[in-house]
């Protein structure tokens, strides 16, 4: 039996890793982390019986122990129960699931237990991909890529020994807007962004879909999984999604992963890794897909990108300014405080504010943020 700790139980890549455990039969669920949703996490304890729950408010963690008092698992609550669930002791792996720089820590804490990380939290890699990298090097722990443009680039490299990426090729679908010009979006409406055209996912990384920030995001996250330069990074927009991403060789050999837009894929491979198990559902089928188009992303009319790019040539705690920026910004938009096109105004706003530090330590990143959400209060909301 495998034994794994699931952080974000309750969301799109949690519910799909309950259904690889499901599927497979032989992982076993020994602690899990949520928000808010206890009814969907009450179902998960009876279903999959971890050993131990955690949510993240202490008046709903005393709510579910009442419900589940048959059960006998422990749950806690807070940052201490993030960590507690992520350095579980008979863990092998933490899928780390939650939205936002909150796992930062635990990933960091996890790392240091010797677990190792199935990352789907891109957040984390983009503001503290420094500390990260060398330490799960350093621990001798695999981060192994959940994001499928990530785990394409990952599987595309199987075999590839001492050979060195050339170049890596990010496809992006281009979101729901795409094709279309700056002064389309201004009315643009949280229900409208919200329709991914190929992958249902989370309200968060399916508005970062539709700004090109998720892109932006995905080329720092591809930057230090896999030790390339930002100009080796190529972003090709793809609206069918079939190819998932690719590697360039020095020879010009380019190799692909391509399959159906199935999250289960990439996240039973880093599950499994490196052994494929059989996977239920649709099989591609190129005579049905027929074409295959490749596009520039536009990034005057989608600045998330550029400003990404603009980002990472700057580093240090930049990258922390804009992800924070782009967090609040969206969740905003969500709650339909701001307009669409307010979500890149204010990331770049906050970008110019940054106070810069080149090497900035958790404490540093975590100061970083929370000034950026002051500064958002004061500039935005005028509190
Ligand atoms: P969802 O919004 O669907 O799920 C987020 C999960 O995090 C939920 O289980 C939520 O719990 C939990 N959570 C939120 N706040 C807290 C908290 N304070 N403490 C503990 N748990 C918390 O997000 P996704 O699954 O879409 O995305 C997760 C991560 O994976 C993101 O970083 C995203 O960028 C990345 N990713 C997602 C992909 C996808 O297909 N969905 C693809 C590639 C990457 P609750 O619902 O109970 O509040």
């Amino acid at each position: 039996m495998k034994k794994i700790a699931i952080l974000g139980s309750t969301g799109s890549i949690g519910t799909q890793t309950l259904e690889i455990v499901r599927e497979q039969g032989d992982i076993q669920v020994v602690a899990m982390a949520a928000g808010n949703n206890i009814a969907l996490l009450e179902k998960q304890m009876r279903e999959f019986k971890p050993e131990l729950v955690s949510v993240w408010d202490e008046k709903r963690a005393e709510e579910l122990r009442i419900q589940t008092a048959d059960l006998s698992i422990r749950v806690v609550s807070g940052m201490e129960g993030l960590l507690e669930v992520a350095t579980y002791e008979s863990s092998e792996i933490l899928v780390t699931a939650i939205v936002g720089m909150l796992g930062i820590k635990p990933t960091i804490a996890a790392i240091k237990a010797g677990k190792k990380i199935a990352l789907a939290n891109k957040e984390t890699l983009v503001t503290a991909g420094h500390i990260i990298m060398p330490l799960a090097k350093e621990c001798g722990v695999p981060i192994l890529p959940v994001d499928s443009e990530h785990s394409a680039i990952f599987q595309s490299l199987q075999g590839a020994g001492d050979n060195k990426i050339s170049k890596i090729l990010l496809t992006a679908s281009g979101g729901p807007f795409r094709g279309r010009k700056k002064e389309d979006l201004l009315n643009i409406q949280v229900e409208d962004a919200l329709k991914h055209p190929n992958w249902e996912m989370g309200r968060k990384i399916t508005i970062d879909s539709s700004t090109l920030v998720n892109k932006g995001l995905e080329v720092m996250e591809a930057k230090w999984l896999f030790g390339v330069e930002l100009n080796q990074i190529q972003v090709v927009v793809h609206p069918q999604s079939v190819i998932h991403s690719a590697v360039e060789y020095q020879d010009g050999a380019v190799i692909a992963q391509l399959g159906t837009p199935d999250m289960r894929l990439p996240i039973q491979y880093a599950l499994y890794y490196p052994e494929r198990r059989n996977l239920s559902g649709k099989r591609l089928d190129l005579f049905e897909i027929a074409n295959l188009s490749f596009e520039r992303p536009d990034t005057d009319t989608f600045r998330g990108l550029a400003l990404a790019y603009e980002v990472m040539k700057r580093g240090g705690n930049v990258p922390t300014a804009f992800n924070a920026a782009n967090e609040r910004a969206v969740a905003l938009f969500l709650d339909r405080k701001i307009s669409y096109p307010m979500i890149t105004e204010i990331i770049e706003m906050c970008m110019g504010e940054c106070e810069y530090i080149e090497h900035p330590d958790v404490d540093e990143i975590l100061q970083t943020e929370a000034l950026t959400y002051e500064l958002i209060e004061r500039k935005v909301l005028g509190h």
